[in-house]
């Protein structure tokens, strides 16, 4: 185990910052995201990890930079040895950034302007993202083949890596190619000290499996600065052996869980409607978020509330404003689709902060904004990761100066993520002695 932590991340976004924190865990390093950069320079944090996690993705350019420069510096305070800047395993981006722009200044801020040499490598072949010749694959698509093609903020149309980074860096781009990658760690250290020869300060490298990760993550020990995806960190943890998984050592061991049980779902989509179902299916008590009665100014937390209370002693209680496609466009059609979002995601944050006063410290919420808009109100600031409930989704243990005298264990499930039982396993998992 470290004394200081060694590895400082800056993700692009909320949910890729837990799904990054998930693999480090993974990979035996003991791990702490923050929300956006904190206050206090002077906190040493115990963990071999830490992952700033910034809403950078779509901003404009030169703000993103601003915040990302702004974690690093405090990364820096935190005397890491290695910066990690994560993006999203499809490359989600414009045309202008902001991955490229991120890069320069962190390379510029790290090893000086214009200089270094760092790799870009989105895959995760677990998640079907592979990355063969500098094309990005998903499942058996490339990329721009792929529903990306269509995405409304960040629509990506071209799958060549190589093009798109050097649209977006002001550094040369090249490519370390699957044939040096299957030769292993030394073949690509080698291929990096070519490049960097060469004058390229950005490489993209091709993965494919999973021991294509570790042999790339090998190659990356003492990099100062490692642009990836969540994949990449896999390899990582073994570049610090201290930090490493030893036989029977959990890194994701969380504070034993207490408290009472509730979900709070305002996520929409497939996975989640099939979740509420078998939650229900299996006799659990539900209540029904309607947005019209909140629109026509009922005082639905409060309903919300006195219904779950007396409920809370016999087990997790399920309130939810998740609804199929048709009922949902029938609200939009009435109240707006920003309006119905915004009602929404008010209303099932305070009820998370009324159900966490009336003793819940187990809390499972669906759906990406509907987290954002809790996570915020329950004044999250740190968050310790625990064990995968599933891929992408781990409990967490989190402080909130709310609540500084509880342990309050929060499981955030993005909208398509997670298996119809997942609410009542992530219950169990917590029951289970780690
Ligand atoms: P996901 O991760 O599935 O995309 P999000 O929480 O990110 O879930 O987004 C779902 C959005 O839909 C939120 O803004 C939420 O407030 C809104 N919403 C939830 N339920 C309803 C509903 N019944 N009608 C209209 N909008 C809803």
């Amino acid at each position: 185990m470290s004394a200081r932590p060694v590895l400082g991340c800056i993700a692009d976004d909320f949910t890729g910052a837990t799904d990054l924190a998930n693999n480090l865990v993974r990979s035996g390093m003991r791990t702490v995201q923050t929300i956006g950069v904190p206050a206090d320079a002077a906190a040493a944090i115990d963990a071999d990890a830490i992952v700033v996690a910034l809403k950078s993705r779509t901003l404009p350019a030169a703000q993103a930079v601003e915040q990302s420069l702004a974690a690093l510096r405090w990364l820096q305070s935190q005397g890491v040895e290695q910066i990690y800047f994560k993006y999203c395993s499809t490359f989600d981006s414009t045309a202008q950034g902001n991955i490229g722009p991120v890069t320069d200044a962190l390379l510029d801020a790290l090893q000086g302007p214009g200089q270094g040499f760092t790799i870009v490598c989105p895959a995760f072949p677990e998640n079907q993202r592979t990355v063969f010749k500098g094309h990005l694959f998903v499942g058996d698509q490339l990329l721009s083949d792929s529903g990306m093609r269509e995405h409304p903020l960040t629509p990506m149309t071209d799958a060549n890596l190589v093009r798109v980074m050097q649209a977006q860096t002001h550094r040369p781009v090249g490519l370390v190619s699957y044939d040096t990658v299957r030769l292993g760690s030394a073949a690509i250290s080698e291929r990096f000290a070519a490049l960097q020869a060469q004058g390229v300060g950005v490489a993209v490298v091709d993965a494919i499996t999973h021991a294509d990760l570790m042999s790339i993550g090998k190659a990356l020990a003492r990099m100062p600065l490692v642009t990836a995806g969540s994949g990449i960190a896999l390899g990582l943890a073994q570049n610090w052996p201290g930090c490493s998984l030893g036989a029977g050592t959990k890194a994701h061991a969380l504070p034993a869980a207490s408290g009472l049980r509730a979900v709070v779902s305002g996520s929409c989509s497939q996975a989640t409607n099939a979740q509420v179902l078998h939650f229900r299916q299996q006799g659990h008590p539900a209540f029904a978020v309607d947005p019209l009665a909140i629109a026509a100014g009922d005082d639905v937390v409060a309903l919300a509330l006195a219904w779950a209370r007396p409920l809370l002693a016999q087990g997790p209680v399920l309130i939810y404003a998740t609804a199929e496609s048709a009922a949902v466009q029938a609200v939009q059609a009435q109240l707006g689709v920003a309006r119905a979002g915004a009602l929404v995601e008010q209303t099932l944050s305070r009820i998370a902060v009324g159900l966490v006063d009336s003793g819940v410290q187990q809390l499972v919420v669906a759906g990406g904004e509907t987290s954002g808009a809790v996570v915020q109100a329950l004044g999250v600031q740190r968050m310790a990761i625990g064990p995968q409930i599933d891929p992408g989704v781990p409990w967490t243990a989190v402080q909130s100066a709310q609540w500084p005298d509880q342990t309050l264990h929060l499981a955030l499930k993005s909208g398509n993520f997670g298996s119809a039982d997942f609410f009542t396993k992530a219950f169990m998992l917590l029951q289970e002695p780690s």
